[in-house]
């Protein structure tokens, strides 16, 4: 037998007895005559005790274990003379009688503790070692719960969990496909899946009625802001839904999450338009966990020859409460920050509220104070507030005023990763345009329904044709996305001709769907979440990295595997595949 007890088990009532332990030694420590040795595994930390005066010849062999050995030990439970509160086994030990090396280990590259001296690339290198630290074994942990609670919830709610084929054809999510060659159809390929979207579609034809799936997705983009080519969905669809049907279903399983596994209760989610959140936030993934909302100054900051708002598209600021005391430094700072080439904003506008009841701007050229008076009405500034003000075209100024609302929220400490905000964002645009295509894009997916009173505008103003589709937010990320579908052919291949398909492609590419539709489709819709990400938002971390076991690095690669690799010629003549090198 290898082990009577865990290393994270024994406390002050196990005194006396007679156990077996087995796991890695994470420390060892001579005083005197004695030796202690931490003995670590999934569970805990145990500290072993060997003295020289009791046994000699098991005491030096003790002393000769290095660190990450893998050992055996037999010995009594008793009790430490001093104790360590703050671990669950601190008041006890084992006294050592048998020990027995089950592995030797050679010199670990890093230092299996919280606080490593290990670097990111080291780690990934060595990630099964990684994984060994209990920081990182607690976020796979964390992981574990979330999706055991996944399926609870969604299995008492009537959902079943259907697995979906990963080598299938494109699903268009919007990212570049993997493609896989098939050998025995030389020159085809296979896609994987950047969602089950269609299967699960095909699900509901087919009477499942509640699915579900907790599944990989792929899609091969570029790896800034803390993507992985291979990600994990919470992958859901319902029949004879609205809506409304589909938002309260996963609000509770929303709900249900953080109460099961944080054990927070989480009011009911706000919602807000698509419209609403670009006009007050700048974004569509408002983080609502602090106000500062937008207020748009063109009817009173125009005329008044300050040729910069007078051109612009849009006047828009925020009010900093409590930062009219900013130096001069943190100004040109902000500043520096609008201008970065990624935010692009050519200059920022400034207007304190003084607490001595004077109003002063970086533009009292233009604006005495009777004018600036009016700007603080519109923001309902008080005394000790900053008015921060942005101008130029309408969407740039509103992406840039969001970064600068972000960066605001850092600042102020607004952004406290263990408050959490989520909301619903409704009425999202069907299409969006395409610059570079010069074409109408689906801004979901091609499956989402339009809002039946906004059809006719498809012809007219496809730009302002809103969809029946939603996503949830929760601290300024997007966790899920999805919506009510389309389930009609008639309307599923109008919306193929809108998004610039012909008949022939539409047909070659998604016919098995359209088939689907004329065998007694029923009103469906559904929603995914972002797995990893949800669990990274649990956990408070800043990366999708750190709650996945074997993660891939910034250019898509796994350095312990070392793959993506070459493959023998073999391989690739029986692929019937040419590399160009
Ligand atoms: N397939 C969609 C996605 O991956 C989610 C959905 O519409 O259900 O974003």
């Amino acid at each position: 037998m290898h082990r009577t007890h865990t290393c994270g088990e024994l406390t002050i009532n196990d005194l006396t007895k007679e156990v077996t332990l087995s796991g890695w030694v994470a420390k060892s420590r001579d005083l005197g005559g004695m030796t202690f040795i931490d003995l670590r595994d999934r569970y805990g930390i145990t500290q072993l005790v060997f003295n020289m005066e009791d046994n000699e010849q098991l005491c030096s062999e003790a002393r000769k274990l290095g660190r990450e050995f893998v050992i055996k030990v037999t010995g009594t439970v008793i009790e430490r003379s001093s104790k360590n509160l703050k671990m669950p086994t601190g008041e006890i030990e084992i006294k050592v009688s048998k020990l027995e090396i089950l592995n030797a280990a050679k010199t670990v590259p890093f230092m299996i503790e919280d606080e490593t001296d290990g670097g990111d690339d080291l780690r990934m290198k060595y990630r099964y070692l990684d994984l060994r630290r209990s920081v990182v074994r607690k976020n796979m942990e964390l992981r574990h719960k979330v999706a055991h609670e996944t399926r609870n919830f969604l299995s008492s709610h009537k959902f079943i969990e259907v697995e979906t084929p990963v080598l299938i054809k494109s699903t268009p999510e919007g990212a570049r496909d993997f493609v896989v060659p098939s050998r025995m159809n030389p020159g085809e390929f296979y896609a994987l899946p950047q969602s089950p979207q269609t299967f699960k579609q095909l699900l509901m034809v087919s009477g499942f009625d509640r699915y579900f799936q907790i599944v990989k997705c792929f899609r091969d983009e570029d790896l800034r802001a803390d993507r992985q080519p291979e990600f994990t969905q919470i992958d859901c669809e319902m029949s004879f839904v609205e809506q409304e049907d589909i938002l309260n279903m996963f609000e509770g399983l929303f709900k249900h999450l953080f109460k099961s596994v944080k054990g927070i209760d989480i009011p009911s989610v706000p919602r807000m338009t698509y419209a609403d959140a670009m006009k007050y936030y700048g974004s569509d993934k408002p983080d609502i966990r602090f106000e500062m909302k937008f207020v748009e100054l063109n009817d009173i900051v125009k005329g008044k020859d300050f040729k910069v708002f007078d051109d612009a598209e849009l006047v828009v600021g925020i009010c900093a409460k409590g930062c009219a005391s900013y130096t001069r430094k943190q100004m040109d700072e902000l500043t520096d920050f609008v201008k970065r080439p990624q935010i692009g904003a050519t200059g920022l506008v400034y207007c304190r509220y003084n607490e001595d009841g004077t109003i002063k701007s970086s533009v009292d050229k233009f604006y005495n104070e009777e004018e600036l008076q009016k700007w603080v009405n519109a923001f309902e500034a008080e005394k000790g507030d900053i008015i921060l003000i942005l101008a130029g075209n309408a969407n740039k100024t509103r992406k840039a005023l969001n970064e600068l609302r972000l960066e605001m929220g850092n600042r102020m400490g607004l952004r406290d990763k263990n408050t959490f905000a989520p909301l619903w964002v409704l009425d999202f645009p069907l299409l969006e345009f395409d610059e570079e295509s010069g074409r109408w894009h689906a801004m979901h997916h091609p499956f989402t329904s339009p809002k039946p009173e906004d059809i006719a505008l498809l012809e007219t103003n496809p730009g302002a044709v809103r969809a029946n589709a939603y996503d949830m937010v929760l601290n300024g990320t997007e966790i899920g996305g999805g919506s009510i579908r389309i389930h009609n052919k008639e309307l599923q291949a109008l919306m193929f001709k809108h998004l610039g398909f012909s008949k022939e492609d539409a047909q070659k590419q998604f016919g098995f769907l359209m088939d689907a539709f004329e065998f007694g489709a029923p009103p469906h819709g559904g929603i995914a979440f972002g797995f990893d990400r949800l669990c990274s938002l649990f956990a408070g971390l800043d990366t999708i990295r750190d709650v996945i076991a074997f993660p891939k690095n910034n250019s898509g690669r796994d350095v312990m595997i070392d793959s993506p690799s070459t493959i023998a010629q073999d391989q690739l003549d029986e692929l019937k595949i040419a590399t160009k090198n």
